[in-house]
């Protein structure tokens, strides 16, 4: 298991091309990219649908194989799935026939860990996200943002030294979305593995991230890059704040207009 205090988990994306297969030929996923995650920070990437946003996640988490360039992790090319790259998906992909405890033990077995230091990882994983008194219970017992949580625990237990999430708070209520989003930071802020966090709403990207990447349309590209400084937990509710103009520009960049006229 790895050892936290060497954490690295540097990303590079070099000039990178997906395409896929179509019924008339092949369709560029995601246009020539390039750009490195640093170890250690978050990055949401918010772009219009379609524009391969979970192509790029799918490149980096080794499912999918770009046509050209490379994706290194630490210098190392990525030819597969690893357990140094987690993946949490908005579909909380838990096994129903497993309890929670059971799902992270799971993701625990590749480390053919002793039986009792496996259950000991698990529930420490649980008690980290709150889930502690719920071990025993299977996902179709657990809401929406509980089995997101047990996700989240599974993933973290494997200590990744980078986290890929694909709108992973999308199908949950505004409430559960923002009790999540500090969970998350607090997680994240212990273990600190390298995130890139998708999703299609602007002020999740402004409330969580210290870099927000921006993408065209398809066939994407990343258009802009804002680093954000202000110290969490931030609000968009002031008038006049800095975040509020920023987010004035995303939305501007993803309004149909302006998507239109950059294919113009
Ligand atoms: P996003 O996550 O930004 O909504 P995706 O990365 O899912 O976009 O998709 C980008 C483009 O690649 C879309 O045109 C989509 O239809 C296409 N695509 C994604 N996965 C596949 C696949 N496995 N086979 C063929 N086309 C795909
Ligand atoms: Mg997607």
């Amino acid at each position: 298991m790895r050892d936290i205090s060497q954490s690295k988990g540097r990303v590079e994306i070099d000039n990178v091309l997906i395409r896929f297969k179509g019924r008339q030929g092949p369709v560029t996923a995601l246009e020539r990219t390039s750009h490195t995650l640093e170890p250690g920070t978050f990055t949401a990437l918010i772009g219009p649908s379609g524009c391969g946003k979970s192509t790029l996640m799918n490149a980096i988490a080794g499912f999918v194989q770009p046509a050209e360039g490379t994706l290194r992790l630490d210098g190392r090319p990525i030819s597969g799935p690893s357990p140094e790259v987690g993946v949490i998906f908005q579909q909380y992909a838990l096994f129903p026939w497993f309890t929670a405890l059971g799902n992270v033990r799971f993701g625990l077995k590749q480390f053919r860990l002793s039986r009792q230091e496996e259950i000991a990882r698990a529930r420490a994983a649980l008690e980290e996200v709150g889930l502690g008194a719920h071990a025993d219970k299977y996902p179709q017992q657990l809401s929406g943002g509980m089995k997101q949580r047990v996700a989240i625990a599974r993933t973290f237990a494997v200590e990744p030294k980078v986290l890929l999430m694909d709108e992973p708070f999308g199908a949950l209520d505004a409430q559960t979305r923002l009790i999540m989003h500090e969970l998350l930071l607090s997680v994240w802020r212990r273990h600190r593995p390298t995130v890139l966090f998708v999703t299609h709403d602007v002020d999740e990207a402004l409330l969580l991230a210290d870099h927000v990447q921006v993408m065209s349309q398809a066939p994407g590209r990343l258009i802009r890059h804002y680093p954000l400084t202000q110290a969490r937990p931030r609000s968009l509710g002031r008038s006049g704040d800095d975040l509020l103009k920023i987010r004035d520009e995303i939305l501007g960049l993803l309004h149909p207009k302006t998507l239109l006229a950059d294919t113009l």
